[in-house]
């Protein structure tokens, strides 16, 4: 039943029961089941050959309760309301996991940077931020990169809004090229925090790293560095994707090479003639499955044929619930993206924070931090998915609401 459902009907489904389990009223589930604001935005831009086209711009703030709202910007062509929504809820549950005092935001742009020139998208990351800059701010919410969106795309928007106020803004978006305020470590984030979600699910089920097994679909910034991070580590990386294809070999790639041969969409497999497809390569041979690239990958199509015993989701919504139910009962140790992608706003937050006090950490200050968080908020989790028997997804969601229905309470809105 739950298969049809999109990604926003799945999110809220799983938020409900989170809420109830919990013992909260209808009206909480009523508040956290759908954005406080939703902005759609229409954006002329010049194109360089002189035409004007129009673009679709969306921002979403979820709960304000807890702080300022906090996510990434999408650029993408399948980008649309209810996506941006759930990208939305999705960060103020993994705020929540991880204890930031923010709420969760999102937005997107209908758009294929691909297709793009240089300039053209300086002009609509600058259009963008002056459609939404009323509602958005250090304070109020923070922007940050998500899918086809980079540190250069943040600094464009970042130099907008600081003209925009005419102040310097640095703590206006996170994601910043280091010379202008960013993070040093924020690159590597993501899939550092994976990485770490990878080794505590190992010990979990008292498995070792060394040689292990490790499919990842998606090469762009959460999966081409984790594979770098697995590959160092002494992991076998059997098989990675992009959006053309995938390479899988049993005995290891050389992930070094790959790296070197990627382009900056994330985009290696072109160059390749022995390529399989990504749905062939998801039921591979393999201890651990990351799917690095988008949503909707693991489904009830091919739940039972997923050799993996561990799968940690660095992409946002990447099983649906009726997959995430066979694997379960299979016994697969599910890391879900809430809580496994998490690493990306945990060090965005510490970019902000040193934007706020000036004060710069070094990259190991950076990753020590991180750690801590990480396993704190895996032991979290996996400790309520074991005192309440309930699946890794839910025990994350239940974690992921508590904090800004209590925020909600206490502000009297419910
Ligand atoms: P990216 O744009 O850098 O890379 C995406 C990768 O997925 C590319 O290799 C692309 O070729 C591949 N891809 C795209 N469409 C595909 C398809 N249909 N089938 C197979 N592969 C496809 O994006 P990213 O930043 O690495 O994000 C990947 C996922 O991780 C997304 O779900 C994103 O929301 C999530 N995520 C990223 C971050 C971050 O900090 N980058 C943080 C949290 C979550």
């Amino acid at each position: 039943m739950t298969e049809n459902l999109n990604v926003l009907q799945s999110t809220q489904f799983v938020v409900e029961k989170a809420l109830t389990l919990l013992g909260y009223p209808q009206v909480m589930i009523e508040l956290l089941k759908e954005p406080l604001r939703m902005m759609t935005v229409r954006i002329p831009i010049r194109m360089d050959d002189d035409s004007v086209r129009i673009f679709t711009g969306y921002r979403a703030q979820h709960n304000d309760a807890v702080g300022p709202t906090k996510g990434g910007v999408r650029f993408h062509p399948d980008v649309n309301e209810d996506e941006v929504k759930a990208l939305s809820i999705w960060m103020s549950l993994k705020c929540g996991i991880v204890d930031l005092p923010f709420g969760g935001g999102k937005g997107g742009i209908i758009c294929d940077p691909r297709t793009m020139s240089f300039r053209e998208l300086e002009r609509l990351s600058r259009g963008y931020v002056r459609a939404i800059s009323q509602i958005v701010g250090p304070t109020k919410d923070i922007p940050a990169p998500d899918v086809m969106t980079n540190s250069q795309i943040m600094a464009w928007m970042m130099d907008e809004y600081s003209r925009i106020r005419e102040f310097d803004a640095p703590n206006f978006i996170t994601g910043k090229p280091v010379v202008l305020g960013g993070s040093q470590g924020r690159e590597t984030a993501t899939a550092k925090g994976v990485a770490i979600m990878i080794n505590l699910a190992l010990l979990k089920r008292k498995l070792p790293l060394l040689d292990t097994r490790v499919i990842i679909q998606g090469f762009g910034n959460a999966g081409s560095y984790l594979a770098k991070f697995m590959h160092d580590a002494g992991a076998r990386v059997v098989g990675i994707s992009d959006f053309y294809g995938a390479l899988y070999d049993e005995k290891g790639l050389d992930i070094n090479s790959l790296l070197d041969r990627r382009d900056s969409f994330g985009t290696v497999t072109k160059l390749f003639t022995n390529t399989i497809t990504n749905k062939e390569l998801l039921e591979r041979p393999c201890d651990i499955l990351v799917p690095a690239a988008i949503e909707n990958q693991i489904t009830s199509d091919n739940a039972e044929r997923i050799q993996a015993s561990i799968i940690v989701e660095a992409a946002n919504g990447p099983t649906t619930l009726a997959a995430t139910k066979i694997l379960t009962e299979r016994d697969v140790l599910i890391v879900p993206d809430v809580l496994a992608n998490a690493g990306g706003v945990v060090v965005s937050y510490f970019e902000w924070v040193q934007n706020n006090q000036g004060y710069y950490w070094t990259e190991a200050e950076v990753h020590a931090k991180l750690q801590v968080v990480m396993e704190k908020s895996f032991e979290n989790v996996y400790t309520i998915h074991k005192e309440k028997n309930i699946d890794m997804r839910l025990a994350a969601y239940t974690v992921g609401v508590q904090k800004m229905a209590e925020a909600s309470k206490f502000r009297g809105w419910v």
